[in-house]
């Protein structure tokens, strides 16, 4: 069947939750992805920033193929050794002593907001749930990680939302200490926003809130779903700014494609889930973790940080300077290759044109292009995607 084929058929059977871009991928390579009818793309949005890797990472693919001939799930045992493998790689990285393993993104937001409220409530009683999130934050689709989220456009419709959440602007400290009460148990944010539109906050911004924290005993959870496992330049992109949470979530990128989240935090925190009280079926199976474990550890030993770094400070490089050419662009902001280029126009149409010549983006918050690719990324494929920027900027401004 040719992508046509596909995209009708789709109609027919695929709810339509997504704006879908028409394209049918069927292959992928390192950052590049072919469709159903053989056409190459240059991919510089790696499945919103999961393919850090690149597609098909030898060593992950290895890993699956293995794992996938040996057991592919157990559940309720738990002592699977993948699992524990994983754990002890992401704990001895990081300030966290204990994982808890699920499917996604918004489960191990689920599971964060849970043993937060759970901990609060043993250790300052009943009144402790309420969670303070920043405004335009993104936390997931599930109903607790929905009332989370700080955008009205994935709430429509869905309420009423679960009580107890209350967000406030990003990047304002002040806000933030004025918004504590004494039902207050966590607060949590991305370290820099993703679907908000690649907010980048201060490093004085996130000391603050670990002092507000600190002083209120409230329970600082990052969300880094997104800018985790090496986007960033580093392995957790909270590193960047001189501070640690009490728990932290994972997803995206952990298992190099494979559906995977994980919710790690202290041991002193960890302890308020005892058996029973949470759970997840396919968390944390031996399939995923076994592709985790190649991940994590191909990130740590190929270089891919520091190619990152590199890479990352390229593209901001090369982006600044379409800046400079180009009035429709307002500012080039991020970290490492997590980078937005924000527009003083709607993006819809550039990403639609850019798909059309074979490139693959995004925009979040409709103005902003979001550059996500994979972590290996070379010069020459930035180079061969900022040729193409620029054509459809210089068409943008005719
Ligand atoms: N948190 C953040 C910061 C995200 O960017 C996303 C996904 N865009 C999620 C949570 C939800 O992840 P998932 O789609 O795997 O549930």
């Amino acid at each position: 069947m040719n992508s046509a084929q596909w995209i009708a058929k789709a109609d027919k059977y695929i709810m339509k939750t997504y704006g879908r871009y028409p394209l049918v991928p069927v292959r992928g390579e390192g950052c590049t992805l072919w469709d159903a009818d053989g056409k190459k793309y240059l991919d510089f949005l790696a499945g919103v920033a999961v393919n850090n890797l690149g597609h098909c990472h030898p060593s992950v693919v290895k890993a699956l193929q293995h794992q996938a001939s040996q057991l592919i799930h157990c559940s309720n045992y738990y002592h699977i050794p993948q699992q524990i493998e994983l754990a002890e790689i992401l704990c001895s990285h990081c300030f966290a002593d204990k994982a808890f393993f699920c499917n996604s993104g918004a489960e191990a937001n689920e599971a964060a907001i849970k043993l937060a409220r759970r901990y609060s409530r043993e250790k300052y009683g009943a009144d402790r749930y309420e969670i303070i999130t920043a405004i335009s934050s993104f936390h997931g689709r599930t109903m607790a990680t929905v009332s989370a989220t700080g955008q009205e456009k994935v709430q429509k419709f869905f309420d009423p939302l679960l009580h107890g959440f209350r967000h406030v602007p990003f990047n304002d400290a002040k806000a933030l200490r004025d918004a504590v009460s004494p039902l207050t148990c966590a607060i949590m944010l991305e370290p820099i926003q993703g679907e908000g539109g690649v907010v980048v906050p201060s490093a004085e911004y996130f000391q603050e809130v670990r002092k507000i924290c600190d002083e209120n005993g409230l329970l600082l959870i990052f969300d880094e779903v997104q800018v985790g496992m090496g986007r960033t330049g580093k392995l957790f992109a909270h590193e960047h700014f001189g501070i640690t949470p009490d728990i932290m979530t994972l997803a995206k990128a952990l298992a190099g494609g494979a559906p995977i989240g994980t919710m790690l935090a202290t041991d002193k925190i960890a302890e308020a889930f005892t058996p029973g009280t949470h759970g997840s079926t396919f968390g944390g199976n031996p399939l995923v973790t076994a592709a985790g474990v190649a991940t994590v550890r191909a990130i740590l030993e190929e270089g891919i940080l520091n190619r990152c770094e590199e890479m990352g400070e390229y593209l901001m490089g090369e982006l600044e300077a379409l800046g400079k050419r180009y009035s429709c662009i307002k500012e080039v902001r991020g970290i490492g290759l997590m980078i937005g280029v924000e527009l003083n126009i709607a993006g819809g149409d550039i990403v639609k044109k850019a798909l059309e010549r074979g490139l693959l983006l995004n925009c979040a918050q409709e103005k902003v292009l979001r550059f996500v690719p994979p972590l290996t990324v070379t010069k020459q494929e930035v180079n061969e995607m900022i040729k193409i920027l620029e054509e459809l900027l210089i068409e943008t401004e005719k």
